[in-house]
């Protein structure tokens, strides 16, 4: 079966809108796309969607009482609300050092998420 979907491909802030089209599930033509990136963001979609998860979680005894985070690399979309479910309930104890393991494995993905930001102990 023919199925053409339409795109914004998020690879820069170009933002250049792409038409898929797919046939029985595949990728057969992209159009739009200004670089390779597109092509290759636009077949990703359609048939292995996956996010960077951004988030925060909460820091006792720091600087201040929340530190940044996200997941080391992309994981599929259908399993980013069992990452922010699996992130309500972490606690972590100040100092925070940029690069820090926060949950490993998260929602069963095999990515760890870690701390994009450092947050010193208050003394
Ligand atoms: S296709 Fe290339 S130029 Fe266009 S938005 Fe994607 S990455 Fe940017």
């Amino acid at each position: 079966m023919n199925e053409k979907r339409e795109l914004t491909c998020i690879g820069c802030p170009i933002g250049c809108m792409l038409e898929v089209t797919l046939e029985d599930g595949i990728v057969v033509d992209v159009k739009g796309n200004t670089c390779l990136r597109g092509k290759t963001y636009a077949e990703k979609e359609c048939t292995n969607p996956t996010r960077i998860v951004t988030s925060s979680v909460k820091v006792r005894n720091g600087e201040i009482d929340a530190v940044s985070i996200k997941t080391k690399s992309d994981i599929p979309k259908d399993k980013i609300m069992q990452c922010i479910e699996e992130l309500r309930g972490v606690v972590l104890e100040a100092p925070v050092n940029i690069g820090d393991v926060i949950l490993t494995n998260v929602a069963g993905t095999g990515v760890n998420v870690i701390a994009t930001k450092g947050v010193a102990k208050i003394n």
